[in-house]
């Protein structure tokens, strides 16, 4: 191994590292041609009202059409692209399918819906990203009252000017902000009130959890008391047992996203199985919400 002595530190660098970071380059390499050449696709989970089972949303998640590997899921790659600077032009190729997207919704019945997409934390921290994605919407004719955007709470802890100008601006737009994998960061829950946020998504950790007779059940009620103090939305994702559900809506939590109800699905199912070609969108669901 070569060795190379900087001050005090000796860093050694092993042949296994150089292949690490070749093979990572490769990825990368291929990830910026995914992205140029049409290989990402969105897809949507809906997100239901589960008092009545209609439809209250959905959330927009991407993934990669690899030729070589098949579908590869977000997790795989959005932390790479957060690190190499693809996650600019990863957002604005989502953006835009968002709302093209959209635009075939509210064509079929989508009505004032929100479609929720989700934003890396460092975005926030830049700039332009509000007049970024006003310019979209804009753009491609889209209310930006149909559009929420997915932040962590780790985005909130920079605690930057721009982090709070760029929320201030999408808010005064009519986007509407959730903070995602709600309970699992470590904000300070006082600082909650002085961003313009709108809902509280319960991480699916605690979800998991319940009924276990775990400390997960006092943090969700915990959450769905925060969220209704503070007048945020509060929606459990995650779910997949029918006893989760059950124990959600007693607690007073009805804005459910889980597999129980559907998973991710490529477009035209989603369109397909959920949203009706006139008026509301208030079809049966293909859901076991019947039996709650
Ligand atoms: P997330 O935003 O928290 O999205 C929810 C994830 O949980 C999705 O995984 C979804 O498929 C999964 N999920 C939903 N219901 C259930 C359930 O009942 N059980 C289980 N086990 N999982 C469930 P997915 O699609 O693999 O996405 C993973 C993460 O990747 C997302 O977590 C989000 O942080 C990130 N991501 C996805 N799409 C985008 C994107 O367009 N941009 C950015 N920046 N990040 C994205
Ligand atoms: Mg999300
Ligand atoms: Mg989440
Ligand atoms: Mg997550």
């Amino acid at each position: 191994a070569m060795q190379e002595y900087s001050g005090t530190r000796i860093h050694v660098y092993e042949p296994r590292v150089d292949n690490r970071q070749r093979h990572r380059l490769t990825l990368e390499a291929r990830l910026r041609q995914a992205i140029d050449h049409g290989q990402l696709e969105l897809w949507y989970q809906p997100k239901l009202d589960a008092r009545d089972g209609t439809l209250a949303g959905a959330e927009a998640l991407v993934r990669w059409r690899d030729p070589r590997d098949g579908l590869v899921a977000p997790g795989r790659f959005i932390p790479l692209a957060e690190d190499g600077g693809l996650i600019v032009p990863l957002t604005e190729w989502v953006l835009d399918r968002a709302c093209a997207d959209l635009r075939i919704l509210m064509s079929h019945g989508w009505g004032d819906l929100r479609l929720a997409v989700n934003i890396s934390a460092a975005q926030l921290d830049h700039q332009p990203l509000a007049e970024e994605i006003a310019r979209r919407l804009t753009r491609a004719g889209v209310a930006p009252a149909s559009l929420e955007l997915e932040i962590t709470e780790r985005a909130l802890m920079p605690r930057a000017a721009s982090v709070l100008d760029n929320l201030n601006a999408l808010h005064e737009l009519g986007v509407a902000i959730a903070l995602d994998d709600f309970g699992t960061g470590y904000s300070s829950l006082g600082y909650l009130g002085r961003f313009p946020l709108d809902t509280l998504k319960i991480d699916q950790s605690f979800i998991q959890e319940l009924g276990q007779g775990s400390s997960g059940e006092a943090v969700v009620r915990a959450i769905i008391a925060l969220a209704e103090g503070l007048r945020f939305e509060v929606v459990a994702e995650g779910i997949e047992t029918l006893d989760q559900a059950h124990w959600l809506l007693a607690e007073g939590c009805h804005l459910h996203q889980g597999y129980l109800y559907a998973r991710p699905q490529e477009f035209e199912t989603f369109t397909r199985d959920f949203i009706v070609d006139d008026g509301a969108p208030n079809k049966p669901l293909p859901t076991p919400v019947a039996q709650l």
